[in-house]
């Protein structure tokens, strides 16, 4: 399903990520963590080449990011990012948030757009928002939007990257219940996220990264189960988090 295998990047001189290498089958809910600086968010964004990578490749439902005549935009679009600050567009009201990408990306007609989009509003709770804007919505009811924006392009997976941790601490129930039900249908997930109480709830494995490295990829039991036969750094995060 995605398939990343021995990726290396720079960000100029800067090794970013070294060898990292991973798969996340059909279905499977994974949570990446790490200190700071670690290169989450880098490695989360190179699935969907939204970062290049210099070595290595990636592999989207058996598809190269890197071979030369593939489609970025069309690959974009099947797999849905979710970040943390919404990035809705705040002059859009939300309906137009929901159909921008699907008609200009898919090519779906304006009808089956707004179809599309509000089953999915619905889904996440806020159909009774529809019409407003992104402003006039709190963070929590934001970052639902953006979850349901890119539920509309029909995903065959989804990537968040902390998708909670510009919320204030009231608002975060709201967005990992919807990420927990999305996992429970059979959502395939790559988390960013420092919530262990949700990577305990619904993740299969767990990915620790220290300096650009994947240092653990285990079951989840495994992570929180055996805290001895982690790593030393892994060791230090979880006392510091849990
Ligand atoms: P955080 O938990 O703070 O979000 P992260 O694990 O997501 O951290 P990244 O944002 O991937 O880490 O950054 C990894 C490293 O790459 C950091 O040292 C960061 O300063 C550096 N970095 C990130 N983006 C760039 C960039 N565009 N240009 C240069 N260096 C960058
Ligand atoms: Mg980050």
């Amino acid at each position: 399903m995605i398939e990343i295998d021995n990726v290396s990047k720079w960000y100029g001189s800067f090794q970013v990520l070294t060898d990292c290498s991973t798969t996340i089958q059909q279905g499977e809910v994974v949570v990446v963590c790490g200190p700071s600086g670690s290169g989450k968010s880098t490695l989360i964004k190179t699935v969907n080449a939204l970062e290049p990578i210099q070595q290595g490749d990636i592999r989207v439902a058996g598809q190269s990011i890197t071979a030369k005549g593939t489609n970025l935009p069309q690959l974009r679009a099947k797999v849905g990012m979710v970040f943390q600050n919404f990035e809705l567009f705040p002059h859009l009201s939300v309906t137009e948030n929901l159909t921008l990408a699907q008609t200009n990306v898919l090519g779906r007609n304006p009808t089956d757009a707004t179809a599309r989009g509000l089953k999915m509003l619905d889904r996440v709770g806020l159909l009774a928002h529809k019409d407003k804007f992104p402003g006039q919505l709190s963070g929590g009811q934001q970052q639902r939007v953006a979850i349901a924006r890119a539920l509309s392009m029909d995903p065959i997976a989804m990537l968040f990257d902390e998708p909670t941790s510009a919320l204030d601490p009231e608002m975060v129930g709201e967005v990992l219940d919807v990420m927990v039900q999305l996992a429970q249908e059979g959502m395939t997930m790559m988390c960013v996220t420092h919530e262990m109480g949700f990577a305990r709830k619904v993740s299969h494995r767990v990915i620790f990264m220290d300096a650009g490295r994947i240092v653990e990829d285990c079951p989840k039991d495994d992570f929180f189960g055996r805290p001895d036969a982690r790593s030393p750094r892994a060791r230090e995060f979880l006392s510091k988090i849990l």
